[in-house]
């Protein structure tokens, strides 16, 4: 079984990866992004405050998180190993992580975080808005977005390192050069 975490700024690419990934292993994919916009398309109230939330470039809070990856895993099968993608996305997610895995008596092989400049990703993110209709695809969002990594985001990558549990590659090139590079990274183990 393989379960990992995909990691890396706004942009960084975890979204096509995730699709890479998923498909060669098998994997069950949980993106919290994803699972949150679909709240907000539902049109709820509680996808309203989402959307407050998203459109400011800020975090969900840890409760919400926790109960719609619960809530996904329990009504899913996952059992070749399940591909977070934004998640987790601060210290107190990457505590909640651990404790869910132990929990479910399930291994966790660790976070491959994609290594992008700052440049690329907001060319990226700027690029991207023109088609994703995503309020917080623009630059003025981008920066509270990298801000809230930088401050929040960031310490996991340092979390997992100190246990051995963080591996980085280049997120620039093509799509399958950064594909090959997670792939020997997870073959190599
Ligand atoms: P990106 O990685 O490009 O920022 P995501 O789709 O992963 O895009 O996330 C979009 C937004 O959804 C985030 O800026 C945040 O507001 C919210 N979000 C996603 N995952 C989480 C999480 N694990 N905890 C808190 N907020 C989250």
């Amino acid at each position: 079984m393989l379960n990992m975490a995909l990691f890396g700024p706004p942009g960084a690419g975890k979204g096509t990866q995730s699709e890479k990934l998923i498909a060669k292993y098998g994997l069950f994919h949980i993106s919290t992004g994803d699972m949150l916009r679909k709240e907000i398309a539902s049109g709820s109230d509680l996808g309203k405050k989402i959307d407050e939330v998203i459109s400011a470039g800020h975090l969900v809070s840890d409760e919400l998180i926790m109960s719609i990856i619960r809530k996904t895993l329990a009504e899913n099968p996952h059992e070749k190993g399940i591909l977070f993608d934004g998640f987790p996305r601060n210290l107190s997610q990457a505590a909640l992580l651990e404790d869910l895995f132990d929990e479910l008596h399930l291994p966790f092989f660790g976070i491959l975080s994609l290594d992008v400049p700052r440049e690329e990703l907001l060319a990226r993110i700027v690029n991207r808005g023109k088609t994703s209709h995503r309020n917080d695809d623009n630059e003025t969002v981008f920066e509270e977005r990298l801000k809230e990594y930088e401050e929040k985001t960031l310490p996991v990558a340092r979390y997992f390192e100190k246990k051995g549990k963080y591996h980085v590659v280049s997120g620039t090139g093509t799509l399958d050069e950064i594909f090959e590079r997670l792939v020997h990274l997870i073959e190599k183990k």
